[in-house]
């Protein structure tokens, strides 16, 4: 790749502020002064910037705890995405594995690796995607979660614009509470799946996808890499 290419992928500056920075020499790749922002280098090259080394980083891979009010995309002009929470470096190409409602909480993965994501959202993988929901009676009775409303879900409901989901696990904690397990992310889908029995999900969290659940040391809004345990489980899917 190019030495400007290589710096700007390691967030070290816009591209224009790198070029002049290797045009005045504070560049060097493999010991030696490099004035060229085209000049070839791979990975593997031992590069410094104002007498910094910087590392290439081929994958990187982020747990957010998403805080709601934040759109699960890469870049949008207007909003805040949950990729301009990850302040560590200004890489270009992160996006979020999948996406969270604005108003949803929790666990989401922030990674360049289009293959694992890939991997992790392919219905053929079926990776468990675990939900805390807290719900209210549509028509504003006092009706509770119960267990007709477990076996609904273990049954695989079909909401009314005909959609048919797979079975789901419905864990009832508290009267209006449950925790939730789905093997699919169809757009709104536990909203919908509530919707279908009468329930609106006043808020709702993600726990945990796959092997990797939501570090409880993760304040809303905060991030961390992954661990090198959770990445191998991931990679293990
Ligand atoms: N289901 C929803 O309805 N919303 C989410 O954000 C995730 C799952």
């Amino acid at each position: 790749m190019r030495l400007d290419k290589f710096l700007s992928d390691m967030g070290t500056g816009t591209r224009s502020e790198i070029k002049k920075s290797i045009r005045s020499g504070l560049v060097t790749v493999d010991g030696s002064t490099v004035r060229d922002p085209g000049f070839h280098v791979t990975s593997d090259s031992a590069v410094t910037l104002g007498g910094e080394p910087v590392g290439y980083e081929d994958f990187v891979y982020y747990m957010l705890h998403k805080p709601s009010g934040v759109i699960s995309a890469s870049d949008d002009s207007r909003e805040t995405t949950v990729v301009d929470l990850i302040t560590e470096q200004k890489r270009k190409d992160l996006f979020p594995v999948g996406r969270l409602d604005r108003d949803t909480e929790g666990l989401l993965i922030i990674t360049n690796d289009g293959e694992m994501a890939h991997r992790l959202l392919s219905p053929r993988h079926h990776v468990d995607k675990v939900y805390f929901a807290r719900v209210r009676s549509v028509d504003s009775s006092d009706t509770l979660l119960t267990d007709s409303d477990v076996q609904a879900f273990r049954s695989g409901l079909t909401l009314p614009d005909g959609l048919q989901c797979l079975p789901a696990e419905l864990e009832i904690l508290s009267a209006n509470e449950a925790r939730v397990t789905i093997r699919e992310g169809k757009f709104h889908q536990i909203k919908r799946m509530f919707l279908a029995l009468g329930f609106e999900v006043i808020y709702l969290k993600r726990l945990s996808m796959g092997p990797v659940s939501l570090d409880p040391a993760l304040a809303p809004g905060e991030y961390r890499r992954l661990t090198g345990a959770e990445l191998a489980q991931l990679k293990s899917i």
